[in-house]
């Protein structure tokens, strides 16, 4: 059996950012994850990116979540132009909240001016509708304009791209799941469900929403999942068009039945069709234990049970928009202890890459290099800090 430098397990936003980055910097790489399910039935583990929209936004909820987002976005133009695969939409991002000094308001100032970013602040509804006249708002609302390279990404071919580049470095990839990771006389295996293993020096863990699940590790990660649904709005193309430069939304707004909405304009999807996508958290969302809820939920979740709560916040922001039909979707968001990923050394020659918090599309390929950076070289590079990224275990 040929010895891998790594080994990869999961190939989603941030492994596959990971592996790219690993390729690059010439490590002798193998993949390893499923391809996306065509039967939900069949799949033992599922991902965060079946999906053709991510917001992108910079300034973030922090110092360090700034700093991925913009390192992300500068990676951006090379990914598109070595691979011609387009995943980058910089429509712009607007981000709007009914508290008005919230913290993210309040410290985006200090944040933009560190990192020379431009910022729009906008006081008040009636200075708002001027410029974003499709959104409609409560008159206390407060609101920051991020112009390009905020907008969205596509999850799907941003995948494609890192992987694309990978084959590129001569990393091997391949679909399938890994149920087990073994220390054996100090090389790793990894066992799939296809029956095959696969020897490395290390092993780089990046599962999202699965680290605790089948045989991965000894232990279990301080993680929490949360099922989240989101409606597809199915427009027509002169729909489309008519919000073609719409920027992405980040809502920050409180009801009883949801909150914090985020929304993208409509994009087109594999079947030809054109939705808006919008979702938020919900007073129905279901917080998972183990692998077999986890399971169900994306077989047989009752997602169209939350669609009228759905359609209703949908409507509330976008009260003109003009829709033929509604579609419920199911995901899982992952949180970790201290809302930063989950990126470090966890066992012997095992590290992880995990914990997206709901954000980490935007910023996956900083994640993958920080992760690449720390596999290789067994320390953060400056200005990261390890205390940041230590993964938590549970009690
Ligand atoms: C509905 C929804 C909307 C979101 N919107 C945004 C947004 O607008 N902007 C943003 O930045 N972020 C957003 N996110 C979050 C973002 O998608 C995640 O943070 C990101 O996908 C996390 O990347 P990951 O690589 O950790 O996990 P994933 O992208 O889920 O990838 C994990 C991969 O590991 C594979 N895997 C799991 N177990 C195994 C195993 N045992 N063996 C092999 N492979 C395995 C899975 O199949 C999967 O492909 C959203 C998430 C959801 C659910």
């Amino acid at each position: 059996m040929k010895t891998f430098d790594v080994i990869i397990v999961g190939k989603g936003l941030m492994g596959a950012a990971a592996a790219r980055h690993l390729a690059t910097q010439g490590a002798n790489i193998v993949v390893i994850g499923p391809d996306e399910p065509t039967d939900l039935n069949k799949a033992t583990v599922f991902s965060s990116h079946y999906d053709q929209g991510r917001l992108q936004r910079i300034v973030g909820r922090n110092e360090v979540w700034t700093r991925l987002n913009i390192e992300s976005t500068q990676a951006y133009p090379f990914l598109e132009s070595q691979t011609g695969i387009q995943f980058h939409y910089a429509v712009g991002c607007l981000y709007a909240s009914v508290y008005k000094n919230d913290d993210y308001l309040q410290r985006l100032p200090i944040h933009a001016k560190k990192f020379g970013f431009p910022f729009r602040l906008y006081d008040g509804f009636d200075v708002l509708k001027n410029d974003f006249p499709e959104f409609i708002f409560p008159n206390e609302v407060k609101a920051n304009f991020e112009a390009a390279p905020s907008g969205h990404i596509n999850p799907r071919q941003l995948i494609k791209a890192q992987l694309a580049l990978c084959r590129q470095r001569g990393a091997k990839v391949i679909a399938d799941t890994v149920l087990k990771v073994q220390e054996q006389n100090g090389c790793i295996i990894a066992h799939t469900e296809n029956g095959s293993m696969y020897r490395a020096k290390k092993v780089l863990l990046a599962p999202g929403a699965f680290a605790n699940s089948l045989d991965l590790l000894q232990r279990k990660l301080a993680i929490r999942l949360k099922s989240e649904t989101i409606v597809l709005a199915k427009v027509s193309e002169q729909e489309a068009q008519r919000l073609s430069s719409l920027p992405s939304l980040l809502y920050e707004i409180e009801t009883k039945d949801f909150e914090e909405i985020y929304l993208i304009r409509p994009i087109q999807y594999p079947d030809g069709n054109w939705y808006l996508k919008m979702g938020c958290n919900l007073s129905t969302d279901i917080f998972f234990d183990s692998l077999a809820p986890v399971q169900q939920w994306f077989r047989h979740g009752n997602s169209d049970a939350n669609l009228p709560v759905l359609k209703a916040a949908l409507h509330s922001v976008l009260p003109g928009l003009q829709v033929q039909d509604y579609i419920a979707k199911r995901c899982i968001i992952t949180y970790t202890g201290h809302k930063h990923q989950y990126i470090g050394p966890v066992e012997e020659n095992v590290y992880i890459a995990t914990g997206g918090n709901g954000y980490s599309a935007m910023c996956s390929d900083a994640v993958g290099k920080l992760s690449a950076h720390v596999v290789l070289n067994y320390a953060f590079p400056e200005p990261y800090m390890e205390q940041d990224f230590k993964p938590l275990w549970q009690a």
